[in-house]
């Protein structure tokens, strides 16, 4: 298929349908190898949109909380032009036909989070924004007359000529196609999908990071995985996520002979989100399990304060109002990604990537709560407007053989990211898993995506000798005098993996 004239965007969640959106009327080809408002993060999106719009407010203050968050690698300059463009991102959104959720008076009601100094979560459906958003945006792109949707097509490497993209292989219904083309989005969300507990759909295991990693792209601050605390502790995949305004609300953490094991620590249940998550999985490790006790604090109003979380709840056999729900931590954000400027360009020609799959610098080492739906609708529109200001280029035709793809299977690495990449890591885990995840990427082809993904998370946070945000080591416990960003090639990744293995045989 020639797509030249046209710019392919990889994943149909918030940031691909905010930059498809944005680019009309350019035509667009948008594939999402799941069929809209499946399997992207962006549906499952609990807590709302961060916008400095409330009074007292304004971006300078949303700006510190998120430098505060981001323990010190925020790009601050990034961090500043992408905060101040949030009240606009909401009046655009609600253009969309968004309904996010009203006072009495009419204005947007905006919720607290925490680590955030100022009421400013703009929410749709009290627990259900991401759906709500997704339906409005969904609608609007599927009658947007320069998108076309191509769903269940996976894309599956990058064609890349002296650097600079030239068409894109996807699998599709129809078998292998090459879609040929010079300017190509990558919106493939982030790397939950990596671990057994993770709050992602199981399809999120950084496709989107192997596909640019591969087309030679640089990738950024890789090592920053965000684990949320209170994942509701099932059988499930991916596990349902008991939103942190639930513990704003004054639920607490127990343990299984009812101690609240945050009491004593500042911030106790509503301290930044790596510290919380530390706590519980220290309980888990000792043999205890740990709860999320609201019967106090929401008792009989959970209901209609939390309807999605209580639904999901009462599936799984719990009623919140009057029993504690069972929790661990799971793999929920991905702070890292392909390393972008504030326009969403790669280090490969042709190539922008936003949302999770993107590393601006927003995020530095670990998110504010509510920042990254705020990132995927501004960064969307940041990266239409560089491809937009962009011409295609005619070159001649590509020679395409199709051979058959294999269909992905993430499972073995999950089970060693799971293991030795989790919340606390140390060096023998770390390059116990860069081994395992090579020895997997080089003979595994099924396994080789997720492989690739993880073994340049193993292999960032192996470099990073010190615990800062959500990287914990546990053979590096302090925090480095210096803040200082990593990058890292896919080329460097494999070297690196290549050595530990030889090291092991000598
Ligand atoms: C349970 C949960 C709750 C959250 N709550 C909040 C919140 O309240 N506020 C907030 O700001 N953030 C929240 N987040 C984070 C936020 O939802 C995500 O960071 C954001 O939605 C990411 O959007 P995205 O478009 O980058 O990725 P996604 O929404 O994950 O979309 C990725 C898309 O890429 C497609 N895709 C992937 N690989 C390929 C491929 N190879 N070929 C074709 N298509 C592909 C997928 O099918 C999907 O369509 C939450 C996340 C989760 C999981």
């Amino acid at each position: 298929m020639d797509a030249t004239g046209a710019c392919i965007i990889i994943g149909g969640g918030l940031a691909g349908l905010s930059a498809a959106l944005d680019l009309a009327p350019m035509p667009v080809i948008l594939l999402s190898k799941a069929p809209l408002g499946f399997e992207a993060s962006s549906v499952l999106a609990q807590g709302g949109i961060a916008a400095a719009l409330g009074p007292g407010d304004n971006a300078e203050l949303h700006c510190a909380d998120t430098l505060k968050a981001g323990d010190g690698l925020c790009d601050a300059e990034v961090a500043q032009a992408i905060l101040a463009a949030a009240p606009a991102a909401i009046d655009k959104l609600l253009r969309r036909g968004v309904p996010f959720d009203r006072d009495s008076k009419g204005r947007l009601s905006l919720g607290l989070e925490a680590a955030h100094s100022r009421r400013r979560i703009v929410h749709a459906g009290g627990d259900g924004s991401g759906r709500e958003i997704m339906r409005a945006l969904i609608e609007r792109a599927r009658k947007t007359p320069s998108i076309t949707i191509l769903e269940g097509v996976c894309a599956h490497r990058l064609v890349v000529e002296d650097n600079a993209v030239r068409g894109v292989v996807a699998n599709t219904q129809n078998g292998p196609a090459l879609l040929a083309c010079d300017r190509v989005v990558v919106a493939t969300g982030g790397v939950g999908g990596l671990y057994q507990y993770g709050t992602n759909p199981a399809g999120s295991f950084g496709q989107g990071l192997a596909l640019a990693a591969r087309a030679g792209a640089v990738m950024a601050d890789l090592e920053f995985v965000q684990f949320h605390p209170t994942a509701l502790d099932s059988d499930a995949f991916p596990l349902k996520l008991i939103s942190e305004t639930v513990r704003g609300d004054g639920a607490i953490l127990v343990d299984d002979a009812g101690r609240r094991f945050m009491a004593n620590r500042p911030g106790a249940e509503l301290a930044p989100r790596d510290i919380v998550a530390r706590g519980v999985f220290a309980e888990l490790a000792a043999g205890r399990r740990v709860f999320l006790d609201a019967r106090q604090a929401i008792g009989a109003h959970f209901v209609e304060r939390f309807p999605a979380i209580e639904g999901f709840c009462r599936t799984a056999g719990i009623d919140p109002a009057t029993q504690p729900i069972p929790v661990r931590p799971a793999a929920h954000y991905h702070m890292g990604g392909v390393k972008v400027d504030l326009a969403g360009r790669t280090s490969v020609g042709g190539l922008w990537a936003c949302g999770e799959a993107a590393c601006t610098g927003l995020h530095g080492a670990n998110r504010l709560a509510s920042n990254s739906l705020l990132e995927a609708v501004v960064c969307g529109g940041f990266v239409a407007e560089s491809v937009a200001s962009t011409s295609p280029v005619r070159r001649r035709k590509l020679a395409f053989e199709p051979q058959t793809i294999v269909p992905d299977d993430p499972a073995p690495a999950r089970r060693i990211m799971t293991r030795w990449v989790g919340v606390l890591r140390d060096g023998d885990g770390l390059r116990s898993a860069a081994r395992a995840l090579y020895a997997l990427a080089r003979d595994c082809e099924a396994a080789s995506d997720a492989a690739i993904a993880g073994l340049m998370i193993a292999v960032a946070a192996l470099n990073r000798h010190e615990s800062r945000g959500a990287h914990a080591r546990t053979d590096f416990p302090s925090i480095a005098a210096k803040a200082e960003r990593a990058f890292l090639r896919l080329e460097d990744a494999l070297r690196m993996a290549q050595s530990l293995d030889a090291e092991l045989v000598a």
